[in-house]
């Protein structure tokens, strides 16, 4: 199945210097390319409780302000889920991203939860590759940088009423990316938030969904308070047991070889990047165990010399050791990037910008 998107340039795109100047330092989230896609979806008429609908007109369009209803239902009841991936310019020129096939599955599992209509495979593959090779001239191709792909999709119905949105729009952006924490590769400080959980059993942490961020917010204002720069979630109903950053996942390195991530337990989001660490540590004969870890365990096992590493792993920052962590009592100081956080960091990085060989096939050419 082909979609047949519309198309609409840009009148007026930016010119190449203009373009050159954002890429030479391209920061993150702060510039976007001339074009984005949307697509909208209705709910058949008949459809009372359903979520039977169709999604038209597909089109390509300049970027620019989206108008709607100030009773827009997002805007109201957060009815919202996204999707993050990036596009790597390769040596040849030529425009690749990672397992996209997994981003489409997720943003259909957070469009289930968050009763949003889901997105054919096949569309969602075809509107980054309709971005991407429009604005293919925003692709960086400097050390580091990629052009962040940001599909999304929202509840669009005026309608104060708590229900299902009968109208949704599904649309992409891109954004040239530089490194996410900028500059050198340095170990993050984590706060441990303890006033805060990022999510409940049922609740919507296994969702892709914008609410799950705004929840964050104010645990990272904490967090920068105390001079962190990223907040830990537990699970205080389970003797603390780890589960991830605002928009990471984290492992622990064993000084025999295992490597521990926790286990989705319905309240951890579900990374691509995890789910690549977890492969590229099983390739190198490392036991990966997805399990409970507390943070008991955590601090005994810096303390003891048996935990040797700590890392966060997510599209944006690809992987990022852990350095301090801190509860507003105790510091655990991890050695935060040594041998098999950054080795595991640099074949991801050389398989997603095509210097390394793609045995598992997860490339994907957008351009
Ligand atoms: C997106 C996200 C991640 C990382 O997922 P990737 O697919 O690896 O980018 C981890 N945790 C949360 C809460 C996220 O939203």
């Amino acid at each position: 199945m082909t979609t047949d998107f519309a198309v609409h340039p840009h009148p007026a795109p930016l010119s190449d210097a203009e373009r050159e100047q954002i890429l030479a330092d391209p920061g993150f989230g702060d510039h976007f390319t001339d074009h984005m896609v949307s697509i909208d979806w209705t709910r058949d008429a008949d459809g009372a409780g359903g979520a039977g609908g169709s999604w038209h007109e597909a089109r390509i369009e300049p970027f620019g302000p989206i108008q709607m209803s100030p009773a827009a239902a997002v805007l109201h009841y957060a009815q919202e889920i996204f999707e993050g991936l990036k596009a790597y310019r390769h040596e040849d020129g030529s425009v690749w991203t990672f397992r996209p096939q997994a981003n489409a599955a997720r943003l259909n599992q957070s469009a289930r939860r968050l009763a949003l209509p889901e997105l054919p495979e096949e569309m969602f593959l075809e509107s980054l590759r309709l971005l991407v090779s429009t604005d293919q001239a925003w692709v960086p191709s400097g050390d580091g940088q990629a052009l962040y792909l940001r599909p999304f999709m929202y509840a669009s119905e005026s309608f104060l009423g708590v229900r299902p949105s009968r109208q949704v729009a599904y649309k992409v952006i891109a954004s040239p990316a530089g490194n996410y924490f900028g500059g050198e590769l340095k170990p993050v400080s984590i706060w441990v938030s303890r006033d805060y959980a990022r999510a409940g059993h049922g609740g919507t942490g296994a969702a892709k969904c914008g609410g799950n961020y705004a929840a964050s917010l104010a645990p990272q204002l904490q967090a920068a308070a105390h001079g962190c720069d990223q907040v830990l979630f537990l699970d205080p109903t389970r003797d603390n047991a780890v589960e991830e950053l605002g928009g990471m996942n984290v492992f622990f390195v064993f000084r025999d070889g295992r490597i521990v991530t926790p286990a989705l337990t319905g309240t951890i989001l579900e990374g691509v990047t995890r789910r690549s660490v977890i492969r590229l540590a099983q390739d190198r004969g490392l036991d990966v165990q997805e399990r409970t870890i507390t943070l008991d365990e955590w601090r005994e096992g810096v303390a003891s010399g048996e935990i040797t590493e700590v890392f966060a792993c997510g599209t944006a920052a690809v992987i990022t050791p852990i350095g301090r962590l801190f509860d507003g009592e105790d510091v655990i100081e991890s050695a935060g990037g040594s041998d098999v956080t950054l080795d595991i960091r640099r074949e991801l990085l050389e398989l997603q910008t095509g210097r390394g060989e793609d045995r598992h096939g997860w490339l994907y050419r957008l351009a």
